[in-house]
Parts: structure tokens; C-alpha cells; sequence
């Protein structure tokens, strides 16, 4: 097996992956200059955010070079579902990183010698984001070796012009507008922001008509649930509470309070880095 060390031409692939959030975005912007040869990819589920595809393609016109997608054999997150006949993932059985976001990476890079770029900050060193098996792939953290913060990562985006994701104004995070990581206050802005992705997603949930055992998203209870009007209300209510606890001194901004750290609840970096 060749390593990053054993190129058997010399020559080592420098690859970022991007998930269309803040922090790899800066770094893709970070390193332009500084590598030139960085190719970008993109992990397509087929099932982002608009406002995701939106932000990469301002990224792609910045850079002044393709980001490559990619995908698994193909295929797209229903494919693989029926595959799993309907079985959805969850926290505790993560099919859909595996086959969305790390193989088709992995079959990517292949066995070639590779620096794999990962934007970690120098504020959240504790995190690992995604870190091959495969010896030929060595994560890079350009980040914490310039001692960059997460004031920095939003004055490069500001920077650039490119800013942060608009998601940010009722999201924290980019991936699936599905994903099971997002908080039940997510849900309410996916409800507000895409009423047509909200009720997509209700639409992956069943309930297994011989054991009764339901498949849903959000823990405890289906979306169609969570959208009752006066569920919706409660869930404000605790969000708001929840934000006077947090609050600092100086107020922060719906924005401000999603694009903050996240890693009490990482969920998933690949996707949401
Ligand atoms: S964003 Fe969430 S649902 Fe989509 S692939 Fe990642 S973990 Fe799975």
C-alpha cells in the first residue's frame, strides 16, 4: 500500500473536502494562494439546502475552479435508502455518512499519496473531523497550526465577500435538509424557511405496520407532530429561554448564535464542517 510518504512518483494530491459550512469554506478561501494545486470536492446527498448549492457556486466562481461532486456509485440518499428498504438513519446508525460522504471521498483519492485539508480552528482543537482508515491520506489542519479562531474564519469570509452560509440566519449547520443532528428549533426554521422540504422530510417517516415501531427524524416525535401550531410555540418558547441562559453580555444575533461553536452536539463534521 502506498503511503503519503511512499509516493511511488513523488508526486502527493493536496484535496479539500467541502460540505458548503462556514469552516471549510474559509479554508478553501485560506488556502487558494497557498496551494494552488488543492483540488476541491464536493460529497453531493442530492439532498442539501438550496442556499448550499447557492454558496457553492459563489465559492466555485471565487476560486476560478471547478469543485468536482461526488457521489456514491451514482447514486443520491433515496437510492441508497431503498436499498435499506426505507430503513432511515439515525445518530446511532450513521449509514448515510458512510456511503454519502466518506466512500465516495475514499474512492476519490483511490491509493494515492494525499493531504486531506480539514478546517478545524484553532478554538476547537478537541474536534477531530474525518480521518481516513486509509494510510495514503493524511489529515491536514491548516487552521490550528496558524493559531486561527473562529473570529478569524468569519473575517475571511467577510473578506472574500463570500460570508457566511444565509442558512445561518435559522440553521447552524450545513448537510441533508433532513438531518436527524438538528435541533427541534431547526426543524421549526426548516418548517418557516422550505415548508416544501419540511414536508418532503415528513414524508421519509412510517411506522412499521406489523411491530408499530415508528421511523422518525426527530427524537420522540414525527414532524407532523412538531408542526402543530402550538407545538411550534413551545418550541420557540424553550429556544428563547434557553438563548437568555447563553446569552453574553453583549447581545448576539439569531446569525451569530447558529454560526457559534457547536461542539457540545458535533453531530456529524464531514457534513457539517
Ligand atoms: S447531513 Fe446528516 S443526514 Fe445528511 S449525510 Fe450527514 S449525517 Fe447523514
Amino acid at each position: 500500500m502506498t503511503t503519503v510518504d511512499q509516493s511511488a512518483n513523488g508526486s502527493v494530491r493536496h484535496i479539500l473536502s467541502l460540505s458548503g459550512g462556514k469552516d471549510s469554506t474559509a479554508l478553501a478561501i485560506y488556502m487558494k494562494d497557498r496551494i494552488p494545486e488543492l483540488e476541491y470536492v464536493f460529497c453531493d446527498t442530492e439532498q442539501e439546502l438550496p442556499e448550499t448549492y447557492d454558496y457553492l457556486k459563489k465559492l466555485q466562481a471565487f476560486l476560478g475552479k471547478e469543485i468536482t461532486v461526488l457521489k456514491y456509485d451514482g447514486k443520491g440518499f433515496d437510492e441508497l435508502l431503498m436499498a435499506r428498504r426505507g430503513f432511515l438513519p439515525s445518530p446511532q446508525v450513521r449509514w448515510c455518512t458512510d456511503y454519502l460522504k466518506i466512500k465516495p471521498f475514499e474512492k476519490h483519492v483511490g491509493d494515492d499519496p494525499c493531504h486531506s485539508y480539514i478546517g478545524i480552528r484553532a478554538d476547537e482543537p478537541h474536534r477531530k473531523g474525518y480521518i481516513s482508515t486509509k494510510p495514503n491520506i493524511r489529515p491536514q489542519y491548516p487552521f490550528i497550526d496558524a493559531g486561527l479562531k473562529k473570529d478569524d474564519i468569519v473575517r475571511i469570509l467577510e473578506e472574500s465577500g463570500i460570508g457566511l452560509p444565509t442558512y445561518y440566519n435559522w440553521r447552524s449547520r450545513s448537510g441533508c435538509y433532513f438531518c436527524f443532528f438538528q435541533q427541534k428549533i431547526e426543524w421549526v426554521g426548516l418548517l418557516e424557511n422550505h415548508p416544501d422540504l419540511f414536508a418532503q422530510a415528513a414524508g421519509y417517516e412510517r411506522t412499521d405496520s406489523e411491530t408499530g415501531e415508528r421511523y422518525t427524524w426527530s427524537q420522540r416525535e414525527s414532524l407532523a407532530e412538531l408542526s402543530d401550531t402550538n407545538r411550534v410555540a413551545e418550541i420557540k418558547i424553550e429556544h428563547a429561554r434557553r438563548q437568555s441562559f447563553q446569552r453574553r453580555p453583549s447581545d448576539r444575533t439569531l446569525v451569530e448564535v447558529f454560526a457559534a461553536d457547536t461542539s457540545s452536539d458535533e453531530g456529524c463534521l464531514i457534513c457539517h464542517l
